[in-house]
């Protein structure tokens, strides 16, 4: 019986399928999942997050400017030829310290000075560059703006402007005013989001420019992103994508109102689903090791299963012996090999005298135990070469390889001595067991059922002149 290999692979092939299968499902499943809430909740939460919160640090001071540029102090001061620099600088200072703001202004249209908490800074000019707000400011029909932008004597951060317009009793614009803060509080928050969510934050101007973004990330513009500007200028689509070197990239836009800019948070998809690709590698090294481990568990048991069928189909399951067909099949296989190995090969036949009398008069049990001991005492006294047999009932038989005539004799006559002389089965069975023996030996024209015939005769012989005896019947020529 040969171990059947395709089962194991059928079984192994299956269950490997089937768990990869439902594993690649699930990636699928769990990449698209996380798509999805990148498009429909993390990336829009978080536009209208950061849109929050820099609604909230723009109102104050908006508000703040928006009363400076209705002070009648402010006004009159103007109006009366800004005789006293101290004057508007001390309330320039106050509104400084007192709003907490990083500056606050006042710009004259008469006199075209710009004064700060610090006096008067400078005198604005059409032709320079840094002045060009006011201007601008002053043709807009609007009465405020929000104005992101450097200042020259204020160092090279950003500054966020609020200017609102300063009207006299008839109307007229008689100059600016309004606070300036400091933008870091929006590089906290980009830096805040990028380190915490992978998010990529910034604000784009109507020209496609980034005019603020995180300092010291490393901020990306990619040429494919540069592309979609006239889309999100439309401000229709919320949701936008894009592929730049392989790799894909999700963004959403608002656009603030107030500060004219647009608002982009993006994200890179693999950051997101990197997470699901780890769980996706380490579950099929587990579900490869547990397949394999089951693989190994199905051998084994399929082994064991084979071995006991083998025994089975092999063996006597009441004495151990090899049974009938174990020993027909060695015994063809030995005549069949015979002429090549030069062996001399016996053959002895046993069978137990008068058994039928211990099974009726101890009892089948005790039957079965003398069986057990006559198989153990016989095989015994036997050599490793020497190959026994249960015949069937209470009949063994011993196939004796290399070995002469003369010896298979000697041997045979010595099993039933032995058995004849056991103490213990004499013991075990309280009766005196014998056997009877009929020996021959295998010649070049045997086959097996020519040797089991001529030993079979021996035997029936053996048991018609006696019992507890050994004949031998030596070749096929000189059986009568
Ligand atoms: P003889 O000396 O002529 O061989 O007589 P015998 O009684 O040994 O032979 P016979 O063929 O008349 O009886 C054999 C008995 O062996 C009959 C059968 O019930 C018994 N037998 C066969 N197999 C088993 C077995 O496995 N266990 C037991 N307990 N008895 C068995
Ligand atoms: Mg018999
Ligand atoms: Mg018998």
């Amino acid at each position: 019986m040969r171990f059947d290999y395709r089962i194991v692979f059928i079984i192994t092939t299956l269950l490997f399928t089937l768990s990869s299968s439902l594993m690649i499902i699930n990636y699928v499943d769990s990449v698209e999942f996380t798509r999805k809430q990148l498009k429909n909740s993390s990336l829009p939460l978080t536009v209208d997050n950061i849109y929050t919160k820099i609604q909230k640090q723009i109102i104050e001071p908006n508000l703040i400017a928006s009363m400076m540029s209705h002070d009648t102090f402010m006004k009159n001061w103007l109006v009366h030829d800004e005789n006293d620099v101290d004057q508007i600088t001390q309330y320039l200072q106050t509104i400084t310290s007192k709003y907490q703001v990083f500056t606050s202004f006042l710009v004259s249209d008469k006199s075209q000075n710009y004064y700060t908490d610090n006096g008067l800074l400078e005198k604005i000019s059409v032709s320079n560059e840094n002045n060009a707000w006011y201007f601008n400011f002053k043709e807009k029909p609007e009465e405020n703006e929000i104005n992101i932008d450097y200042n020259s004597f204020m160092g090279k951060s950003l500054i966020m402007f609020m200017n609102h317009k300063i009207y006299d009793d008839k109307s007229r614009m008689i100059g600016a005013t309004g606070v300036g803060l400091k933008t870091s509080y929006i590089n906290d928050m980009l830096k805040y989001f990028r380190e915490r969510y992978h998010f990529n934050v910034f604000f784009m101007d109507n020209s496609g420019d980034v005019l603020i973004s995180e300092d010291g990330g490393k901020f990306n513009y990619h040429a494919e992103l540069k592309k979609l500007v006239p889309e999100i200028k439309n401000k229709e689509k919320k949701i936008f994508e894009y592929t730049d070197s392989d790799k894909s990239y999700l963004f959403t836009t608002k656009y603030i109102d107030e500060l004219d800019l647009y608002l982009i948070v993006g994200a890179k998809v693999d950051h997101f689903t990197q997470s699901v690709k780890d769980a996706f590698y380490f579950n099929m090294m587990i579900s490869i090791f547990i397949t394999l481990l089951i693989t190994l568990i199905v051998i084994l048991y399929i082994k064991s299963i084979h071995r006991k069928l083998h025994k089975l189909a092999s063996y006597d399951a009441l004495t151990g012996l090899p049974n009938r067909r174990t020993f027909h099949n060695q015994l063809e296989y030995l005549i069949s090999h015979k002429d090549r190995r030069h062996q001399n090969m016996s053959l002895v036949f046993i069978d137990i005298d008068d058994f039928k009398v211990i099974n009726d008069v101890q009892g089948h049990e005790v039957g079965d135990k003398a069986l057990v001991l006559v198989a153990a005492t016989l095989e015994g006294a036997l050599r490793k070469t020497d190959f026994i047999a249960r015949w069937g009932g209470e009949e063994f038989i011993v196939l004796l390889i290399d070995t002469s005539f003369e010896s298979a004799k000697l041997i045979a006559e010595q099993l039933r001595v032995k058995i004849e002389t056991s103490n213990s089965l004499a013991q075990q069975v309280k009766k005196k067991i014998t056997i009877s023996l009929g020996v021959t030996q295998a010649d070049d024209d045997d086959d097996a059922d020519s040797l089991f015939k001529r030993a079979d005769e021996a035997l029936y012989e053996a048991k018609n002149t006696g019992k507890n005896q050994v004949i031998a019947i030596e070749k096929s020529s000189t059986n009568s």
